[in-house]
C-alpha cells in the first residue's frame, strides 16, 4: 500500500488535518491503533472550544488558540455539527484570585481574544443570577464555546473518507522506517509506504 500522506492517529487532530488535505488530489491514509475513532483524549475532554486568554503570550499554541477559535464556528457549519457559542466566565472568589483574573484578560487581550470583559459582582448577577455571593468578579469571554469532540471527529472523518482517504482501523503504528524516497510505516495490519 502507498500514499501520498499517512496521518497517524484519528483523533480530533488527525480527522481535520485529514479532512482538510482530503480538498486536494492526493492519496491519503488515516491509520488508527483502535477500532473506532476519537479513542484518545479526544472522548474524554471538557469540549470547551477555548477563547485564547489562558495559553501563553508569544506561543505558537496562543497563535492557534485564537486562530481556531475564530475558524470553529465554519467549520461546524460546513460539517454539520452543533457549536454552541455561550461564552465562558471564570469566576473569582477573593483578592487574590480578582488579581488573576486581571492577569488572564491583559494575556488574553495581547494573545487577541476579541470581547473580553472584567465583569463586576452585580454584573455577574445579572448574567447568572444562581451564582454564589461570594463570587467578586469574573472574566467575561463571549468567543468561547463548546463543540462535541467526537461528533466533530465523526463528521471530519466521515467528510475525510466521503473524499477518498483510506481509513484503517485496529492498525497500530509500530515503526517507521525512513529510506531514500519514502517512509515505511510497519502497522498491525501491514506495511504502509508513503511519502
Ligand atoms: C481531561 C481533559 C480535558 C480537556 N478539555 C479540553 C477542552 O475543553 N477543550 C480543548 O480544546 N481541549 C481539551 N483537552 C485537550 C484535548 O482533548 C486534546 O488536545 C485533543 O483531544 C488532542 O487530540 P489529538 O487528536 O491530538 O490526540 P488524541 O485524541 O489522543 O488522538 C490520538 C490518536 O492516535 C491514536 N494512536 C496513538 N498511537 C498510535 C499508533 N502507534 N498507531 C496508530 N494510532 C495511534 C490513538 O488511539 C488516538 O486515537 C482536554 C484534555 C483532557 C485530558
Amino acid at each position: 500500500m502507498s500514499y501520498d500522506i499517512a496521518i497517524i492517529g484519528a483523533g480530533v487532530s488527525g480527522a481535520l488535518i485529514a479532512r482538510q488535505l482530503s480538498k486536494y488530489d492526493l492519496k491519503i491514509a488515516l491509520i488508527e491503533k483502535e477500532n473506532d475513532v476519537a479513542m484518545g483524549s479526544t472522548k474524554a475532554n471538557t469540549a470547551i472550544v477555548h477563547a485564547g486568554y489562558d495559553a501563553r503570550i508569544g506561543t505558537l499554541k496562543a497563535k492557534l488558540n485564537v486562530k481556531g477559535s475564530k475558524m470553529m464556528s465554519q467549520v461546524c457549519e460546513e460539517l454539520n455539527v452543533p457549536y454552541n457559542n455561550l461564552g465562558s466566565l471564570v469566576i473569582a472568589f477573593n483578592e487574590e484570585e480578582d488579581k488573576k483574573i486581571e492577569e488572564l484578560y491583559q494575556r488574553g487581550i495581547t494573545n487577541g481574544v476579541e470581547g473580553l470583559k472584567i465583569v463586576g459582582k452585580n454584573v455577574l448577577k445579572e448574567m447568572e443570577p444562581c451564582i454564589t455571593d461570594e463570587a467578586t468578579t469574573a472574566l467575561w469571554a463571549p468567543t468561547a464555546a463548546i463543540v462535541c469532540p467526537y461528533e466533530l471527529t465523526i463528521a471530519a472523518t466521515e467528510t475525510a473518507v466521503t473524499n477518498g482517504v483510506e481509513f484503517f482501523r485496529n492498525a497500530k503504528v509500530n515503526s517507521i522506517h525512513k529510506s531514500d524516497d519514502k517512509f515505511t510505516l510497519r502497522t498491525r495490519i501491514g506495511d504502509i509506504d508513503t511519502k
